[in-house]
Parts: structure tokens; C-alpha cells; sequence
């Protein structure tokens, strides 16, 4: 048994004290924090075995590639990949979006294609398409969601043509919490032969991932939301299609032969890591993912959907609080709009209390316009998160309340 109460522990900068309080981080769905395990892989990384990977001879380089490389099996391990070899790392989710747009994109799509996404997505969900959308011809699609923020099958049904080609849609929506059914939509994508892509982002972090069971084509994340450095993410692809792409930037260590006239590339994931790689963030991922499944992703997930159930319970008895987002089975966030008090509003003055929140538009546009806001308050949960946490936002949220009635 996992004493969560305890985890907390593990992370050196939740002990500290902000504006005179115990600091009360509920924003890890922007980033979250990282445990004494990752600063110390990241410290050994450059301490005691930094050099350049895969191309020198000496024992420091082969070191570096090494702990470099056993990443890849991490992360396979940790999303049941069939294969290390089809985990390419990026710089994030963000850049895996635009590789697989690109790279996919070009090849595949013509005028009159159509890229289905939702109304929901963070906009690195939608900018890449519309790019490759605007090269190739294709249409951008969106679906809409349902009144309290849930999937909405026949609507998203609706949508699917003969036409679609390709399907991305996120893993847990990073407003409203909303858990997509992957395993639905991924039948829907193969009944008419299309791409499937998932942004884990939010999904990853949270529960337990496994893209064979899924049956998705792509499914990308970010570290730094995996307690692990910024600067390192993850594009997970089957095989046959990542061997059909052609690469995405030009450079060192993606090549096969060179030439002045032409270049052979090499072969998948090689193909896709142009330069030099962050090589201490992947290797501070590794060590985060060794991190999580010491713990156990069901455990997280568990512990994570009792603290989203008591804290959309907590937060209920706000006076002028309105959730956006409740759909059945919601995780990770929280988000809210407080009556008179705009969101901005909200973030500075609890931040006086010691609570971090995070207040804007989260990078989706076009799910704020449809719901007629311009930004909202949003509270978040890392595996660090204890009920007392939801305790000191909820009392801080009266003070609001108080302040702005005073
Ligand atoms: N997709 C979702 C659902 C997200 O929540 C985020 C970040 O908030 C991203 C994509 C982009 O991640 P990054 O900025 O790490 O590339």
C-alpha cells in the first residue's frame, strides 16, 4: 500500500513556504513539480556521465548513449509499446503534434481530406493541423462537446466521412477533464481507414496508458507534466507508418549517407532526432518514470480520482462557484468561474494564501469562445495532492468571496 500522504516528501520544492504559507500547488496540469529522484538523475547525468550521444568512441559517450537509450525501453514499458524503437523523443508533446502534422501530413493528404479534432483541444492540438491543413488543401473539423463538457458520441459520429483521414483528439481534455473513450474512437478511425493520434498529455500523467489496447496510431506527451524535466517529450508511432514518414528536420544523427547533391536517412527512431538531444532531460525522464511505477499508475490513478471527487465535492460549497466541465469519470483538473471575480482575480489574491492555480484561456481558444468565457480558474492535481489541499483552496475562495462582497 502507497502512502500517498508521505509522497510529498519526495518533492524538495513542495516544502516551502509562500507568502508566509505553506505553499499548496494545485497546477501540475501546466507543469508539475519534480521529485529529489529526477534532480538526482539529472545531476549524475552531467556530473558523472555527460558527453554527446551516439557518436564517439570514448567511455563517457558510450555512458551517455547508454543511459540515453534505456530511456526508450522506460517509456515503452511505461505505455506498452511493442517496440523501444518506435518511442522518438522530441523537445514535447508540442513538437510531436507538429512532427506527426508534417511529416504524416505532407505525405498523406490532399484537397478534400478532413482532419477531425474537437472543440476541446490545447492548441497544439489544432495550430499544427491547420498549417498542414493550409499546404495540402485538407479541411480542419471540429466537434463540438457536450453541455457539461462530456464527449459527445453522436456528434463526433456525425462528423466521420469517408473523408476523414485523420483523427486527434486528446487523452483527458486539459480544461474540462473530460476522459475521451479512446477505444471507441479508435474503431470509428480504422472503419474508415484513418489516422488515429492521441495527445496523452494529461492522459499519461494520470492512468494507466496501453496504446497496443488502444489501437491508436500516435500517442505523444510531454515530460515535464510526467514530474520530469521540461525540454523532453515523447512521439510514440507504430512502426510501419513512422518508417513511411518522410523526417521532419534536417541534421546530425538522423542521416544514412551524405552527399552534396542528396542524403540516404537512417532508419526509424534515428530518423527523427536531427542534432544533438536533450540528452540529461531524457535521461531525468527515465528517472521519473521509474519514479511513477514505483508507485504504480492504478495507485495514482486511484488516489487522483478520490481527490477530484472531494474536491469538485469541497469546492461546491463556494458561494457563485460554476464548474465547467463535469462529465462522469472526469480527471486531473478542475475548472471554475467565480461569480463578479474574474479568474485573474482569483489566481493573484489565493496566491496570497499560498495556493497556485492557474487562471487564462489554457491554450484552447476555441473551447472558451464556445463557452462564452474568455479564461477561467483552474486547480489541478499531481500524485503530491492531498485532500487538505482542496481544504486551503476552498478557504481561501471564501476570502475571495468576502473581499469582493466587502
Ligand atoms: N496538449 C495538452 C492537452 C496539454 O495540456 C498541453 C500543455 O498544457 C499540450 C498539449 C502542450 O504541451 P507542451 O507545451 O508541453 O508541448
Amino acid at each position: 500500500m502507497v502512502d500517498f500522504a508521505t509522497l510529498k516528501d519526495d518533492f524538495p520544492i513542495l516544502s516551502q513556504q509562500v507568502n508566509g504559507k505553506r505553499l499548496c500547488y494545485l497546477d501540475s496540469a501546466a507543469s508539475s513539480q519534480k521529485p529529489q529522484a529526477v534532480l538526482e538523475a539529472l545531476q549524475a547525468a552531467y556530473g558523472e556521465t555527460y558527453a554527446n550521444v551516439h557518436r564517439g568512441l570514448h567511455y563517457l559517450s558510450e555512458a551517455s548513449t547508454d543511459a540515453y537509450e534505456a530511456v526508450r525501453q522506460k517509456v515503452a514499458g511505461l505505455i506498452n509499446a511493442p517496440s523501444p524503437n518506435e518511442v522518438i523523443f522530441t523537445s514535447g508533446a508540442t513538437m510531436s503534434l507538429n512532427l506527426i502534422a508534417q511529416c504524416w501530413g505532407s505525405a498523406n493528404l490532399s484537397s478534400g481530406d478532413e482532419i477531425l479534432i474537437t472543440i476541446a483541444e490545447h492548441h497544439a492540438n489544432i495550430v499544427p493541423w491547420q498549417m498542414i491543413a493550409e499546404r495540402t488543401g485538407a479541411k480542419l473539423v471540429a466537434a463540438p462537446m457536450g453541455a457539461d463538457g462530456e464527449y459527445d458520441d453522436e456528434a463526433f459520429s456525425a462528423l466521420i466521412t469517408e473523408r476523414t483521414k485523420v483523427i486527434s483528439i486528446p487523452h483527458v481534455s486539459n480544461v474540462l477533464g473530460t476522459v475521451f473513450p479512446l477505444k471507441n474512437i479508435s474503431k470509428k478511425a480504422r472503419s474508415v481507414g484513418a489516422l488515429f493520434v492521441v495527445d496523452g498529455c494529461q492522459g499519461v500523467v494520470h492512468m494507466p496508458v496501453d496504446v497496443q489496447e488502444i489501437d491508436c496510431d500516435f500517442y505523444v506527451f510531454s515530460g515535464h507534466k510526467l514530474y520530469g524535466p521540461s525540454g523532453i517529450g515523447v512521439c510514440w508511432g507504430k512502426h510501419d507508418i513512422l518508417s513511411d514518414m518522410p523526417p521532419f528536420l534536417g541534421g546530425g544523427d538522423m542521416i544514412d549517407d551524405v552527399e552534396i547533391e542528396r542524403s540516404t536517412y537512417a532508419d526509424v527512431p534515428a530518423r527523427f532526432e536531427a542534432g544533438t538531444p536533450p540528452i540529461a532531460e531524457c535521461i531525468g525522464l527515465g528517472a521519473a518514470i521509474d519514479y511513477v511505477q514505483s508507485i504504480g499508475m492504478a495507485e495514482i490513478h486511484a488516489h487522483e480520482q478520490n481527490l477530484i471527487r472531494y474536491g469538485m465535492q469541497r469546492l461546491s460549497e463556494v458561494e457563485g462557484l460554476n464548474f465547467i466541465g463535469t462529465a462522469a469519470g472526469k480527471s486531473g483538473v478542475i475548472s471554475f468561474t467565480l461569480d463578479e471575480v474574474h479568474p485573474h482575480d482569483i489566481s493573484t489574491l489565493i496566491d496570497h494564501e499560498g495556493v497556485a492555480i492557474r487562471a487564462g484561456h489554457h491554450c484552447a481558444q476555441p473551447l472558451m469562445k464556445s463557452l462564452g468565457l474568455s479564461s477561467t480558474a483552474r486547480a489541478s492535481v499531481g500524485l503530491y495532492n492531498s485532500a487538505d489541499d482542496f481544504d486551503v483552496l476552498v478557504n481561501a475562495l471564501h476570502k475571495v468571496n468576502r473581499i469582493f462582497k466587502s
